[in-house]
Order: structure tokens, then C-alpha cells, then sequence
């Protein structure tokens, strides 16, 4: 590979979602000038919800796309670099990190990883032949394709009840299809729901199979506590039923739970020193994109602190081990006890 396809960075955030963007606004006023790899779109799964009501600083509403477009302008006002290629392959096993993308190699002395989680399918029959011709994933993308049909989602979490809700919005009539008979998600999104008059729940109920050879025709569903089969004439069909983590290019270089979350700390760190990740590519429990983006700040904070800490020749995880409480005028990194962060990294 030739010099011009290989680029050196202090630091390279995978993924441009509100975990990786958070990230490289916080880097960047440490003074770190991250390189982000955004992937080929821009914003992660943010950009599938349609509203967010609980973001703070937002009292009206803010849509997924814009609260992204927003993330990112405030990250180029300070200089944060967006690469929109993806990472393919990384080896995390020298001093220095190498990242290879379809347009080249990166090596880097820290990443912070933040790829985000994708959408969980049904394993159906014809769902992927008919992705994008009535199967759809994402209702803030795809619901402008259904004004005035019927459409059905599936799923009782808060995507579902957040999607449907959205989807009502436009088609005729929706139809939640959920295998059980009551909801996951929060009871606020739940009673909204049911106060919809062009929504029908049903419960217990699970597709056999999906109808249609071009375009998606119908349904055929059936109770799960009954048996009871019928066909549901619907245009379209919202799957959503929670996301799976990117972690597909990591395999083998970094540490992942029995799901394929990587497994981090409370600071974000995996088990490779320099290696940090934040969202939900590390969260299988809130995926909020507040948390999201509140990881993200401290993995920059890590992350930038890991880099001064090499910069200057103190190893991170030496100082922090066995010096703690040794300082000297050569290492006055060592005073900091090991739940402490250089305060001003973050408060300048
Ligand atoms: P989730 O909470 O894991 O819910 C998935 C839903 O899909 C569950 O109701 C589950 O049924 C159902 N399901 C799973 N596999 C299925 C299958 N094969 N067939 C039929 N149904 C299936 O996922 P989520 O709704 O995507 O939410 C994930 C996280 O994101 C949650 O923590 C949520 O709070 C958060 N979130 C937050 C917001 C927001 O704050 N604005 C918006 C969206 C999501 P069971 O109930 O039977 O398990």
C-alpha cells in the first residue's frame, strides 16, 4: 500500500452517531483533532427517530436527522475531520492501532469505537427480498411511503411504540403486531399508543408469513395463545424489535459479551489500553442518546488524557498501577488517583 493511502492520526473515532460525535467534540476542545470515520451515512441510528422529546436543551421536539446535522456542525466548528468510509479491519495488537477502510490504512496512538447498534430482523421469508419494497426497518424514513395505507409493526419496545406512533402520522391505519400481551416499553409511549384512534393492537400475535412476489401484499398472522389464523391486508411492515451491535469488524481484537457488546468500564475502557468505546455498540441496556453521547464525552476524556499520557512518555496504565502515590517532578501524573480525571481536559 502506497504512503498516500496511509494516514497517521492521535485519534480515530469509529462512527459518526451521537456517541462518536460527542466524542470528537469533547477531543477536539482537548485539543486532540480526531478523525472521525463515519461510515458511508451519516448519523447512526439516531437518524430512525423521528422525534426526540427527551434530549435535553430541546423544550419542542428535535428530529433524529437534525439533532445529527446539528452534532456534526458543532463538531467541524472545531475542527473535527468526517471521513464518510467505513472501518473493515482493525488490529489493535501493536503500540499503535491500525484501522483499514475501503479507501486505506490508518494507524492511530487511541480509538474511541462508537458503531452504533443495527436493527434485529425477523428471519422471515421475503423480508429481505422485500426490504425497500414494504419491508422497512426505519418508520422515520419510510413512513411518507404509506400516506393512506395500512401498514403493520411489529415489536412492543419503545421503537415500535415511538415508530408507530410516527407511522400513524401518515398511513391509514396501523396495526402493532406483539407476541405478547403487554408492552416492554415505557407506559408514557404505551398509553400514547392506545389513545391513537388509527392504531389497533394486537396482542399475542406473530406473522406465519409475508405475502407478495414484487411488493410486499399482506400478512398471514396468527395468535400465539389461540392459533387462530387470519390474513391482515396491509401495504407495508415496520419490523422493530430492537438492534444488534456493529461490532463485525472487531472480531478477536477487542473484548465482547455473550450478545457482541463490547465490554467497557465505567470510563469507557475496553480491555485494550488506548481502545475505548461509547454508545450503544457497549450498551445493551439504555441506548439513549443522551447516555450515548454522555459516553462519549468521557471516552474522549480517557482517550485524550491516554494521549498526552503517551505523548509525554507516562504510560497510562504504569502511572496508574504501580506509581499512584509515588509523585515526582518527572511524574506528576502519579498523584492522580485512579478514579480521577484531569479536570482540565473538560472544564477549560
Ligand atoms: P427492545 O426494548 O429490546 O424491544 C424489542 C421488542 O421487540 C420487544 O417487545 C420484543 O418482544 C420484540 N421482539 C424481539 N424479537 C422479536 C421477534 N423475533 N419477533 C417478534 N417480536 C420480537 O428494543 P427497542 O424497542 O428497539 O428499544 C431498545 C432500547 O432503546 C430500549 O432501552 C429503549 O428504551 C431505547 N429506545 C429509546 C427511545 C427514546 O428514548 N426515545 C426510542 C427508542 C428506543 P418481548 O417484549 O416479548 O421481548
Amino acid at each position: 500500500m502506497s504512503d498516500k493511502n496511509r494516514q497517521e492520526e492521535n485519534l480515530i473515532i469509529i462512527g459518526g452517531g451521537p456517541g462518536g460525535l460527542s466524542a470528537s467534540i469533547y477531543a477536539a476542545r482537548n485539543g486532540v483533532a480526531p478523525l472521525v470515520l463515519n461510515g458511508p451515512e451519516p448519523g447512526g441510528q439516531i437518524t430512525t427517530t423521528s422525534e426526540l422529546e427527551n434530549y435535553p436543551g430541546f423544550p419542542n421536539p428535535i428530529g433524529g436527522f437534525e439533532l445529527t446535522q446539528k452534532m456534526t456542525e458543532q463538531a467541524e466548528n472545531f475542527g473535527v475531520r468526517l471521513k464518510y468510509e467505513s472501518a473493515e479491519e482493525v488490529d489493535f495488537s501493536g503500540d499503535k492501532f491500525t484501522i483499514k477502510t475501503e479507501m486505506g490504512e490508518y494507524i492511530a496512538d487511541s480509538i474511541i469505537i462508537a458503531t452504533g447498534a443495527e436493527p434485529k430482523t425477523l428471519g422471515l421469508d421475503k423480508e429481505d427480498s422485500l426490504r425497500g419494497n414494504g419491508v422497512s426497518y426505519c418508520a422515520t424514513c419510510d413512513a411518507a411511503f404509506f400516506r393512506d395505507k395500512e401498514v403493520a409493526i411489529v415489536g412492543g419496545g419503545d421503537t415500535a411504540l415511538w415508530e408507530s406512533t410516527f407511522l400513524a402520522k401518515f398511513a391509514s391505519k396501523v396495526y402493532i403486531l406483539h407476541r405478547r400481551d403487554k408492552f416492554r416499553g415505557a407506559k408514557i409511549l404505551g398509553d400514547r399508543v392506545k389513545s391513537k384512534e388509527n392504531i389497533e393492537i394486537l396482542w399475542d400475535t406473530e406473522i406465519k408469513n409475508i405475502k407478495g412476489e414484487k411488493n410486499l401484499e399482506g400478512l398471514r398472522i396468527f395468535n400465539n395463545k389461540t392459533n387462530e389464523e387470519r390474513d391482515l391486508d396491509v401495504n407495508g411492515l415496520f419490523v422493530a424489535i430492537g438492534h444488534k451491535p456493529r461490532t463485525e469488524c472487531l472480531k478477536g481484537q477487542v473484548e465482547l459479551d455473550d450478545y457482541g457488546y463490547i465490554v467497557t468500564n465505567k470510563k469507557q475502557h475496553t480491555n485494550i489500553p488506548g481502545v475505548f468505546a461509547c454508545g450503544d455498540v457497549q450498551d445493551p441496556d439504555y441506548r439513549q442518546v443522551v447516555i450515548a453521547a454522555g459516553s462519549g464525552a468521557k471516552a474522549a476524556i480517557e482517550a485524550s488524557e491516554y494521549i498526552e499520557e503517551k505523548e509525554n512518555s507516562f504510560p497510562a496504565r504504569e502511572v496508574k498501577i504501580k506509581n499512584q502515590t509515588e509523585q515526582t517532578e518527572e511524574n506528576p501524573a502519579a498523584e492522580k488517583e485512579e478514579g480521577s480525571l484531569n479536570l482540565s481536559l473538560s472544564l477549560d
